[in-house]
Parts: structure tokens; C-alpha cells; sequence
């Protein structure tokens, strides 16, 4: 049996295991307050990578980046009841300036209260509505698409690392537009660039499609998400999108002049992804010896170990990684430089050879005395740790053949990571399933891992639906979306037996 890096494995706790990687691979660790998080250099490399990929594609379809405050004037958030409903209970507040010392304790101080409360934003809709409404006049100046990186603050009662803060980084889209189809497609265009950043840099296979009204964003008219299958069988929201008509331009006054010259209001959309996307590709692509990153977000994706003894031999042995090393930083591979690390750090190789195992960097190459005699170097591929024996799968290559054939491994990688999450994903969404008995007994009798199921439903609304979410509830079974592109439907809703108009997929969630 193969003894593996992490002393818990998927199959026996999978949250345990979960929190395992995230502490073995140096991602992040707990604060002081609770469900807030120290993101570890590793862990925000990532994200750094997440950033700067995300920022390209979100640069190429025409937004700006901008920055507004983290204090956003409880009043902001009075003008947009619905707004303020979904989000109230998750508000934290700044209501003082100031502290005092009293008897040696620093207390607030009670006469530095603030006029008018703080909210630290949850989000940005309420004060870059605002600003919409001095930027728009006239029909000339729309649309108005701009995006900000920045942390958020909610209030979570139920908080894991990276999936579900306190406070998140994220990116958050918001844009203007003169016409309800124009608002539309923006929606549709950056659910499209999320789905597509997923499978193509994260390499984690989700489906996009539109969330009922019961799961919508507050104040939203339609939002769309795109869903992950961790490898648990459990969905995670990945990010969303939401076409917001006119629910803020009127809280906010966001009017323009059109071209006939009459007042409207503007259609707006707010769209965004956070660094619960790290959580997921820990969930998607980890194994029981810890993360296996991405190559194309991986802050380092080739690590190279040198095996230094202490003797004469050891200046050689660094020459010649240094050596390697820069020839690897001269290939280019998924687009971009190879990124390439010699880690000579004085610990001992096995330790840093594992440490990066854990860490999930996709390749890990060993530099011996022997190897450099030879001309060689010793090759770990995460994706592929064992041999079927059961043995460390290193194989010993001719470098100059290795470094010329990097760039085709680091891509083999990424498309073998991502070939494994899809088979996956595609072979547990269980279809034809034509009964609530039958769905509760699917999720009742498959076993630990059940999957998504997708069925037809009349998409009921109001307390209808609310009476359909409860039964889900008690099954701790949450609606998903609606694949968009899904089969068409032939028969009864699930639910209601009146006859089906869409397909849902049910779940349960992260
Ligand atoms: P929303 O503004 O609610 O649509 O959120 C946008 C995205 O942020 C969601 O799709 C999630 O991926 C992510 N997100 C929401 N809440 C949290 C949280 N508490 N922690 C981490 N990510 C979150």
C-alpha cells in the first residue's frame, strides 16, 4: 500500500482532508477572528495567478479597473430594500473614530461617534451606482464597464478557508448599459469568460447556467452561475453573474438622456469570482498526497531540488540547476515564460521534495551528483506520482531532451488535470430521474459521493417554489441552476407533476 504525504485521505474525511492540504501545503491558516484567514504566500501566489489571468480576459472584452472605498454610508444601502434584505444580516458597521484609554484599557470612545453609520462593504453595487449616476448623462455615455479587486466583509455564520470568509478578495464587475438586450449579453458575455477562465486556466470543468429566483442575487433580475463538482459529489458556486435591470439605476438615479431625448433609466450588471476558487481547485484536484495546481496557475511550475551532501560535489550540483534553471525560464508554455524556482534552501531534499509535492507544483526535479555526471535530471510529475507498483514515478531523462519537451509536459498536465475533473463531473450528473421519491432515494441510497441530478421542472415562483425548497431542505439538497443548452424537456415537473418547462440540477453545496 502506498504511504501518502497527507496523514488523512479523501475517502476517510474528506473535510478533514480538506483542511489538511490547505495547512500541509502552506495556503492559508486561521487569524485571530474568526472566519478570517492568513492567505500563505502559496495560497496567494495563486490567486496573484488567478488575478492576473482573470484581469486579462477581463481587460479584453472592454472593462476598466477602478477602485472605490471599503466604507460605503449606511444610507447608500436604505434606497434598495431588497438589497438591504439579503444583505442586513451579514453587514459589519463602523459606528466610532475613536478609542480612549480608561483605567489602562483601550475602550471606544463614546463621543467620537460617527453622523451616519459605515458599512465595510459586502459589496459595491450601492456606491458605484453612485458614481454611475455623475458619470451617465446622456445616451453617449454608455456603456460604462469598469471591474475592482478588492476584499468584501460578510458576516458568516458558518465560515471554511476560502470557500466561505468573512472577508474574501474578489474581483466585481459593474456596468451601465442603454438597453435591456445590451445588459443582457454583457451578463451572458462574463458568465461566458468565467466558464471559459475555469476549464481553461483553473482547468475545472463547471456548468453555467441561470440560478432560480429563490437562489438570485438580492436586488437582481435574473443571475447566472457557473457550478463545480468537487470531488466529494458536492457543487460550489463558482461565480456569478447578474443582470440587475433596473433595480439600482432607480435606487440610485442612474438616468440618461437617449437619443430622442428622453429621460431613462439605465440597465445595470454586476458579476464576480472570489478566492473561493482556490477552494475549489483544492476540491477538484487534490489527492490524498495534497494539491495538484494547475499548471497555469501555479506560481511555480517546475521546482528544481538539488540533493546537496555537504561535500565538493555540491557547487557542481548548483551550477548545473542554476544552469537548468535558466534554460527552463527561456522555454515558454501555455502562452507564458516557464516558471521555474531552484529551491536551495538548506533543508533536506526529501523534505523539500515532498514539501512540494504537497504544495501540488507540477513538476519537481532532482538534481544529484549522479545526475550531473550523466547529464541528467530526475523527473516527478504530480499528475502522475506512482508507478503502478506503488513506487515514487521519477524517471531519469537527458536534460537538454527535458528542457526541450517542458513546455509540452506542463501542457500535458493541464489537459490531464482537466481530462480527469470532466470525466469526473460527466459521470455523476445523474439524469432521468422522474420522481421527488426517486431523487430522494437516489441521494438517500447512493452512498457517500451521490452527485448532481438533473430534472425537469414547471419553474414554480413565490411560495411555490419556497414549498419546493423546504422539501429540498430537509434533504440538505440545494437547486443549482439551469444548465443553459440543457436537452430539451418531455414530461412532468418533479415537484409538481404539472408539465415540466426547463431542467434543473440538485445538489448538495458547499
Ligand atoms: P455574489 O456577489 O453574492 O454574487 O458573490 C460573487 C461570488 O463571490 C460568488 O459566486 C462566490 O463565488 C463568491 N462568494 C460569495 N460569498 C463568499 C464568501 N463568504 N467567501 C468566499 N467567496 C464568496
Amino acid at each position: 500500500m502506498i504511504k501518502h504525504a497527507l496523514n488523512v485521505t479523501r475517502e476517510a474525511d474528506f473535510a478533514a482532508w480538506y483542511q489538511a492540504v490547505i495547512s500541509e501545503a502552506d495556503l492559508a491558516e486561521e487569524s485571530g477572528v474568526r472566519g478570517c484567514m492568513v492567505i500563505r504566500p502559496w495560497g496567494y501566489g495563486i490567486w496573484e495567478r488567478i488575478q492576473r489571468l482573470l484581469d486579462d480576459r477581463i481587460k479584453a472584452t472592454g472593462h476598466e479597473n477602478c477602485y472605490f472605498p471599503l466604507f460605503i454610508p449606511l444610507s447608500y444601502f436604505e434606497k434598495e430594500a431588497e438589497h438591504v434584505d439579503g444583505f442586513a444580516k451579514e453587514m459589519a458597521v463602523v459606528t466610532h473614530h475613536r478609542l480612549k484609554q480608561v483605567d489602562g484599557k483601550l475602550v471606544v470612545d463614546p463621543e467620537a461617534k460617527l453622523e451616519e453609520p459605515l458599512v465595510v462593504r459586502p459589496t459595491s453595487e450601492t456606491v458605484i451606482g453612485a458614481a454611475f449616476s455623475r458619470w451617465v448623462q446622456s445616451w453617449r455615455d454608455l456603456p460604462v464597464l469598469i471591474n475592482q479587486w478588492a476584499n468584501v466583509v460578510r458576516w458568516e455564520m458558518r465560515t471554511r478557508m476560502f470557500l466561505r470568509t468573512s472577508e474574501f478578495l474578489w474581483q466585481e464587475g459593474h456596468t451601465a448599459h442603454a438597453s435591456v438586450d445590451e445588459a443582457r449579453e454583457e451578463t451572458m458575455k462574463m458568465l461566458e469568460v468565467y466558464r471559459s477562465f475555469a476549464e481553461d486556466c483553473l482547468a475545472m470543468p463547471v456548468v453555467a447556467g441561470e440560478k432560480p429566483e429563490n437562489e438570485r442575487f438580492p436586488g437582481a433580475v435574473s443571475t447566472y452561475s457557473i457550478e463545480a463538482m468537487m470531488q466529494d459529489g458536492k457543487a460550489l458556486q463558482a461565480g456569478t453573474s447578474h443582470f440587475l435591470g433596473t433595480t439600482f439605476s432607480s435606487a440610485q438615479n442612474i438616468k440618461f438622456q437617449n437619443a430622442e431625448g428622453v429621460q431613462e433609466l439605465a440597465q445595470t450588471t454586476s458579476w464576480g469570482v472570489s478566492t473561493r476558487m482556490i477552494g475549489g481547485v483544492i476540491m477538484v484536484h487534490g489527492d490524498d498526497d495534497g494539491l495538484r495546481v494547475p499548471p497555469r496557475v501555479a506560481p511555480w511550475q517546475i521546482v528544481i531540488v538539488p540533493m546537496l551532501r555537504d561535500t565538493d560535489e555540491d557547487a557542481a550540483v548548483l551550477a548545473y540547476c542554476k544552469g537548468l534553471q535558466a534554460d527552463l525560464a527561456k522555454q515558454s508554455a501555455l502562452g507564458e515564460p516557464v516558471r521555474a524556482l531552484l529551491d536551495a534552501r538548506p533543508a533536506k531534499a526529501a523534505a523539500k521534495r515532498w514539501g512540494w509535492v504537497k504544495k501540488g507544483a507540477p513538476v519537481v526535479i532532482e538534481v544529484g551528483g549522479r545526475d550531473v555526471a550523466g547529464g541528467n535530471v530526475s523527473v516527478i510529475r504530480r499528475d502522475r506520482l506512482y508507478r503502478e507498483d506503488g513506487k515514487l514515478d521519477s524517471a531519469v531523462l537527458a536534460k537538454d531532451g527535458f528542457v526541450g519537451s517542458a513546455a509540452a509536459l506542463l501542457e500535458e498536465i493541464q489537459s490531464v488535470l482537466h481530462g480527469q475533473a470532466r470525466e469526473r463531473l460527466d459521470a455523476n450528473i445523474v439524469r432521468g430521474v422522474d420522481s421527488f421519491d426517486s431523487l430522494k432515494a437516489h441521494f438517500q441510497g447512493s452512498g457517500k459521493y451521490p452527485g448532481w441530478v438533473e430534472v425537469q421542472w414547471a419553474r414554480p415562483s413565490g411560495e411555490a417554489l419556497d414549498k419546493v425548497v423546504e422539501r429540498l431542505k430537509a434533504l440538505k439538497l440545494t437547486f443549482r441552476n439551469v444548465p443553459l443548452g440543457a436537452a430539451p424537456v418531455d414530461g412532468a415537473c418533479i415537484f409538481s407533476g404539472e408539465p415540466a418547462v426547463e431542467r434543473i440540477l440538485v445538489a448538495r453545496a458547499y
